[in-house]
């Protein structure tokens, strides 16, 4: 009898392991994992960045509160810290590289490391990674394509400031899709050395800024450097608040055009740079960042409706590599008092009404303060600005140092006021954020942890608190490689 049971448990033993491992098998046969993966990378857009945008948007409606962005509404949130290796306050290089190699680099660095032992192997980026496991990759940004967070997906180098040996290093990627801004420095910094456009053509890049003729390159090995015809000073597309002056597509228009490009059987990587977040940060421009949160927002929304056609086979992350601006939603002298919706009566960005103010300079000999108001008024602003005695002395005082170098300031205290900006376009929009209570405490970038929001195959990977360099070795542990 007791032989009996014995034998009689031992086989449900035995069947037990049987099943569990069949079961187990078919768990790892069966690892679903994504086809398709979207990176996007707000530059310098801190959770503030994003509130600020959500509460414009609720406050324009006459209501408080957050509007939800298709970003926030992503079921998997978390934030990622971006220190670099070299210091507490990251610059784009190090973040882009921390976040593409997985690694930790200093900062102006594009994803080089020179410290590696001989016992680990090099880092290497994700979307390098990507391609050498069949999948087409994809890599649009709103600055130049030889920028660093762009340049830290396919090239390595000690320096970011080497625009022209990273623009090299894109024609050699065998990437399949590059869009978005041009080349900064085209020909090197004394404009001598071999087109980059001409580099690319020769490696087979069909360089093109007529977007309707993307989908006419179907064959599986067609190449594409997509450059927006609009490009501004540093080969970068306008900000969005200036485009339907300026003209050009949107960074969505963009990210639509790519995902049918690169849309196959094997699947593609996309990296999508809104790197003109930071530079309006930079600027302490809040209406301009807040359109160019919203079409950050509008770019992810394309690779959101391609989730919701393929919704087991995508995986979609958006992060930032670091804070710029320092922004308050709230500002000391207001206390509990806020109206975001003001911002809405700004028009174009504080960088293109400096660039008016900087031609009524040189196409005058005379100057008046209330020519630069009607400036303001026709140009800057739908509703004229209306000044209070306060806020005319201020920009008295912006007036008396642009026009005639008159101030009572030293150094520092111009830096704090006007940064490396016009001094009337700033004060204006000081003018316009101050009665909206929006602040900033930087003219740079700051230290704090950055949202992250994801959604698809994987995506719980992306929740709680982590580092930048998670990023990748996340990405890295669902796909397998
Ligand atoms: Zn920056």
């Amino acid at each position: 009898m007791k032989t009996k049971l014995n034998t009689a448990i031992f086989l449900m033993l035995f069947l037990g392991v049987i099943i569990s491992c069949t079961c187990n098998n078919i768990k790892n046969s069966e690892t679903v994992k994504p086809k398709y993966i979207f990176l996007f990378i707000g530059d310098g857009m801190g959770t503030n960045h994003v509130n600020l945008t959500q509460a414009y948007l609720k406050s324009i409606n006459g209501e408080i509160g957050y509007q939800d962005l298709t970003m926030t509404t992503f079921p998997i949130s978390g934030t990622c810290s971006t220190f670099s290796k070299s210091r507490l306050i990251t610059d784009s290089g190090a973040a882009g590289s921390a976040i593409a190699c997985g690694k930790k680099a200093n900062t102006g660095e594009i994803s080089f490391y020179d410290d590696i032992n001989e016992s680990e192997s090099s880092p290497m980026s994700i979307a390098k990674i990507a391609e050498a496991n069949s999948l087409k990759v994809g890599i649009i940004t709103s600055v130049s394509i030889n920028h660093a967070t762009p340049a830290a997906f396919y090239a390595i180098n000690e320096s970011r400031s080497n625009y022209y040996k990273i623009g090299k290093q894109l024609a050699e990627s065998e990437f399949d899709f590059f869009a978005g801004g041009g080349f900064k420095y085209p020909k090197g910094r004394k404009n001598n050395n071999t087109d980059l456009y001409n580099i690319c053509a020769n490696s087979g890049y069909n360089h093109i800024t007529d977007i309707t003729e993307i989908p006419t390159f179907t064959k599986p090995n067609d190449k594409i450097l997509f450059v927006n015809p609009v490009l501004w000073a540093d080969a970068e597309m306008p900000y969005e608040i200036d485009r339907t002056e300026h003209g050009g597509y949107s960074l969505s228009q963009i990210v639509s055009a790519g995902i049918d490009f690169l849309d196959n059987e094997n699947g593609f990587f996309m990296m999508v740079e809104g790197g003109k977040i930071d530079w309006a940060a930079h600027e302490n421009d809040a209406a301009t960042i807040v359109n160019e949160v919203v079409a950050f927002d509008n770019a992810i929304l394309e690779a959101y409706r391609f989730y919701l056609e393929h919704p087991d086979e995508t995986l979609i992350i958006i992060t930032a590599d670091h804070e710029t601006g320092g922004i308050s939603l709230g500002l000391g002298q207001n206390g509990y008092q806020s109206d975001f919706a003001l911002l809405a009566n700004q028009k174009m960005s504080s960088y293109q009404f400096s660039s008016i103010i900087k031609k009524y300079k040189t196409s005058n000999s005379a100057y008046k303060l209330d020519d630069i108001i009607d400036l303001a008024n026709s140009h800057l602003f739908f509703d004229d600005i209306n000044l209070s005695d306060y806020e005319r002395s201020q920009l008295n005082d912006a007036y008396m140092y642009y026009f005639f170098n008159e101030t009572d300031l030293d150094s520092n205290q111009l830096h704090n006021l006007y940064g490396a900006y016009n001094p009337i376009a700033t004060i204006f929009t000081k003018i316009l954020q101050n009665r909206a209570s929006v602040g900033f405490t930087s003219w740079a970038h700051t230290a704090t942890s950055v949202p992250v929001y994801s959604i698809g195959i994987g995506a719980e990977e992306f929740s709680g608190n982590f580092d930048n360099t998670d990023i990748s070795k996340k990405i890295k542990n669902i796909m397998g490689w």
